[in-house]
């Protein structure tokens, strides 16, 4: 296998096999992301893609069960290239079960919803897609290059495919000042998208950012971990998923928490309440990952 710089993945993916068929990400303009800043955008050769898959097949054997398409928004590559690599994916990994890819509103919207379901019929089954907000005012501050009503019909054109989504949103990122308009607009905007995964993870200042720029500058503040906490409270208060896995144990939370949302909604707030009042320790800044 090859791959070109740091490889990123979500956590579910651990033990997935990773493959690199995009370097970096072809937006590249949050501001609070330093993931693919020193990588400039392109999609490989099908063909060495193809030569990746073939020695994963000889390094792995036929059992690979798990597959995960990288880099930062591999949805973009063409159907053109996308199809035959998940051809062959099915062919050298016969117990296939899912191919997942990062993916954003723009990629779904760029494909027609025909393309989409193919990618689907051919085994792309899983988007990870961060709007990281709900919060118009928020989108536009992080430079996210989509709306709310952008990620709600790329939603619906993922699941109309027969596709799952795992959605992220970012605690913090609206600032200070949106706090609250953040969480209870991504509270929203998650109920509309109605994901199988929900996934809060909290603002990290990463330097090199425009986000760090800005906070450098005071033209923003990051709320504290109190500040986060009561995000989370009120976005899991508001949300109102079908069935959704709930997850908020990234490395970059204050406070490790998971479970089904509705289900477990009144135990999630409980223990939220509990961090707010001061009975559950938070992790100190200094002990937070990326
Ligand atoms: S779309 Fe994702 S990978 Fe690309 S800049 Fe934004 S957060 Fe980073």
């Amino acid at each position: 296998m090859r791959y070109e710089g740091d490889i990123y993945r979500p956590p579910s993916e651990g033990g997935s096999l990773i493959l690199q068929a995009t370097v970096g990400c072809s937006w590249n303009r949050c501001t609070y992301c330093a993931m693919y800043r020193d990588k400039r955008f392109r999609v490989r050769d099908l063909a060495e893609i193809l030569e990746d898959v073939e020695s994963a097949r000889r390094t792995w054997g036929a059992g690979v069960r798990r597959v995960f398409v990288a880099d930062g928004d591999a949805l973009v590559m063409d159907t053109d290239a996308w199809i035959p690599l998940l051809v062959r994916l099915r062919e050298r990994f016969p117990r296939l079960e899912r191919v997942s890819a990062y993916a954003t509103a723009r990629n779904l919207l760029e494909k027609d919803p025909a393309e989409v379901r193919r990618l689907a019929a051919e085994g792309l089954t899983l988007l990870y897609v961060g709007p990281e907000s709900g919060d118009p005012e928020t989108l536009r501050r992080i430079a996210k290059g989509a709306t709310a009503g952008d990620h709600v019909e790329a939603a619906r054109r993922a699941h109309a495919a027969g596709m799952a989504l795992s959605t992220i949103f970012l605690l913090g990122v609206g600032g200070t000042d949106r706090s609250l308009e953040h969480a209870r607009a991504s509270a929203a905007l998650a109920s509309a998208m109605d994901p199988a995964y929900l996934a809060l993870l909290s603002v990290t200042v990463i330097p090199g950012t425009p986000l760090a720029r800005a906070v450098a500058r005071g033209t923003t503040t990051v709320p504290d971990a109190w500040g986060l906490m009561a995000e989370a409270r009120a976005f899991v208060a508001d949300v109102r998923p079908t069935h959704g896995v709930f997850r908020m144990n990234h490395a970059s939370n204050h406070l490790p928490l998971g479970g089904f949302l509705p289900r477990d909604r009144d135990r999630i707030l409980g223990v939220l309440d509990a961090a707010l009042a001061g009975r559950i320790p938070l992790k100190p800044e200094w002990a937070r990952g990326l």
